[in-house]
């Protein structure tokens, strides 16, 4: 028997390379001679007899180094430790009865050990593959290389690829052609700040990174390219925060001579088939619509949560016919006073209903006022200004004994927003959306996703502009392209505020997954809208000028959207952040641990592009 070592690659190719995956073999292969190469992934001895676990992508297979084997393979056995990377020749043969695991799929066989090689060595692991979830997200992510080893991990990443592939396989399928654009590209902001890469051959000049193809996108449809699609890779130099990414991916599609109808057609037919494919789930089509402003009203958030009711009701009718002036006077001045009933939760504590009110306040609420309903009416909290309505109020607002009834009362977009978040905080807490994320082995794999809910909804219909408190101006609510409302159009200038753009989100569970707009194609316009957000003629001319210059010759009317490819894995294999279904995130800080970027450069690096690093003055002084 010939011990191999890492470096002889030949004698590896010529006797040790795998003819089988360790997640190949089944009972109908009993008596084969096979090789097996994969890492080890757990070892154990009875009574001198060792059982490997050898792991590779495609499952793991019970190895064996019977006590009667020959005494050098034994010595090679004695000498494994976890995550060796090995080859194994031998033969296939039936578990004994009482060792098969029918939750394996190779649980009925094992390999019975002629010859291992030891094809590199591993040193002591920072955490056990597998069982890693346990270990701090930062030492994950710092050996993303061990981390991506688990089943866990090779699962997602795996569901990213299958959903891409399906994405590329339904949209070429309807006529799409899948169009590169470039990564290097003039400063055109898009709503965030652009990453910046020096020009090392045109001193003071810079290329950006895109935070889209958006532009490039656009200029497609004016060359005639009429259904273009890319899996593009953003970049966006946001502060950190949450779930953040600097880069992300998206699944960017433009078309010309289209409605939004027809946008929304071919994202649902796309998303239906990816899912169909992927998860073998079916998703009901068309998806449901609602407008911005009836988004907010009920659901508090233009990116509603629709697995469960819960929803804001108006209270203004009542707070104007009670004493409690604080809700009257609100009600009274064209604020809005809303309701949200809390099933079962009348049982909430002074801390509980604290909490929920935290939540209120982030979105600018002054206060969560409460009310519970028992068999004899209203009690607690403000009840005690509505014991004439009580009657009313309890059918009005279909609640019933047990129930908490929630309020805010605010302008009609802090009373909106802020109570929408204490229906999603509640929907935690009553455990009305299912628990996301979380590990599971090898043995249970692709269970839980079949029974997960995904509740789509269209958002459309969004005011064009957003007014900037800090700046003081009006800035684009998705970006400059998008096209007003017709009916909007003559009042652009008078009352920004008022107009709404051709506009929509696609919302999957809370989360939104697109941004799309029908876009502007014509010049002047294109340039009002420039004027609006307070570029001036010079300005849009030095940034935009190329398009501006496109749409002179023959732009077809057009629109588009880019569902987040991140965002969509990640509520498919029911995570919680992205960052668990890309290959090699950053951290929350925008660093990536494993090769830690951002890093210094070399000085001559710094030179070549006539740059100096100036430090702030307390790091000087520092
Ligand atoms: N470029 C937009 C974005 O990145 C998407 C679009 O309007 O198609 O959000």
């Amino acid at each position: 028997m010939k011990q191999l070592e890492g470096t002889c690659y030949i004698s590896f190719m010529e006797n040790m390379k795998r003819s089988v995956t360790c997640g190949d073999l089944r009972l109908k292969d009993r008596g084969k001679e096979v090789v097996l190469n994969g890492w080890v992934h757990r070892l154990r001895d009875h009574g001198g007899i060792k059982f490997i676990n050898l792991r590779d992508r495609y499952g793991i297979t019970q190895v064996v180094v019977d006590a009667d084997s020959p005494d050098e393979l034994k010595k090679v056995a004695e000498e494994l430790k976890f995550e060796y990377c090995i080859a194994v020749k031998g033969e296939v043969r039936p578990r004994p009865k009482s060792m098969v695991n029918r939750k394996m799929d190779t649980g009925e066989i094992e390999v019975k050990a002629a010859e291992i090689s030891i094809l590199s060595r591993c040193e002591v692991l920072p955490f056990m593959i597998d069982e890693r979830t346990e270990a701090r997200e930062e030492l994950r992510l710092k050996y993303r290389y061990l981390d991506l080893r688990s089943f866990s991990m090779q699962r997602k990443i795996k569901l990213r690829h299958e959903v891409a592939f399906a994405a590329r396989e339904y949209l070429i399928g309807k006529g799409f052609y899948e169009i590169e654009t470039p990564t290097l590209i003039k400063s055109t902001p898009e709503g965030a700040r652009d990453f910046l890469v020096p020009a090392r051959l045109f001193p003071g000049k810079f290329y950006a990174l895109p935070q889209s193809p958006q532009l490039f996108k656009q200029i497609l449809m004016v060359s005639g390219f009429d259904r273009y699609f890319q899996i593009a890779h953003c970049f966006r130099d946001e502060d950190a925060r949450g779930d953040r990414q600097p880069e992300h991916t998206q699944i960017d599609m433009e078309m010309s001579f289209v409605s939004k109808d027809d946008v929304f057609e071919v994202v649902e037919g796309l998303l239906h088939y990816i899912f169909k494919k992927t998860l073998g789930i079916e998703l009901e089509i068309p998806f449901k619509r609602l407008g911005y402003h009836e988004a907010m009203d009920r659901y508090g958030s233009d990116k509603p949560d629709l697995r469960f009711g819960m929803e804001l009701q108006p209270f203004n009718d009542f707070a104007i016919g009670s004493d409690f002036n604080t809700f009257k006077k609100i009600a009274a001045s064209g604020g809005a006073v809303k309701a949200l009933v809390a099933r079962g939760s009348s049982a909430f504590s002074r801390k509980d209903i604290g909490e929920l009110e935290e939540a209120a306040k982030v979105y600018g609420a002054k206060g969560l006022a409460w009310m519970k309903v028992t068999g004899e009416g209203l009690e607690g909290g403000i009840a005690k200004f509505y014991k004439e309505q009580e009657r009313e109020i309890i059918e009005t607002l279909g609640a019933k004994e047990g129930d908490l009834i929630l309020l805010v009362a605010d302008n009609w977009q802090t009373a909106c927003t802020s109570l929408g978040a204490v229906r999603n905080e509640l929907a935690k807490r009553l455990g009305l959306v299912g628990e996301t994320g979380g590990e599971s082995g090898e043995e249970s794999k692709g269970e839980s996703e079949r029974e997960r809910v995904f509740k789509f909804c269209w958002v459309t219909d969004f005011p064009l502009f957003e007014w900037n408190e800090e700046e003081e101006r009006w800035e684009a609510a998705h970006h400059m392209f998008t096209m007003p409302q017709e009916k909007d159009i003559p009042n652009l200038e008078k009352d920004p505020g008022s107009v709404k753009g051709e506009l929509y989100d696609l919302v999957c569970n809370g989360v939104e997954l697109a941004s799309g707009s029908i876009r502007i194609h014509d010049p002047e316009l294109q340039k009002r809208i420039f004027k609006i957000v307070g570029f001036s003629e010079e300005e849009a001319k030095r940034r935009f000028d190329f398009l501006v210059e496109a749409f002179k010759y023959g732009p077809p009317p057009h629109g588009g959207i880019a569902p987040g490819l991140d965002r969509l894995v990640m509520l498919m294999a029911g995570e919680n952040t992205i960052r668990e279904v890309i290959a090699f995130p950053k951290n929350t800080q925008g660093v990536s641990l494993m090769d830690g970027t951002p890093s210094e450069v070399d000085p001559k690096q710094l030179e070549e592009l006539h740059i100096k690093i100036i430090k702030d003055e307390e790091e000087k002084e520092g």
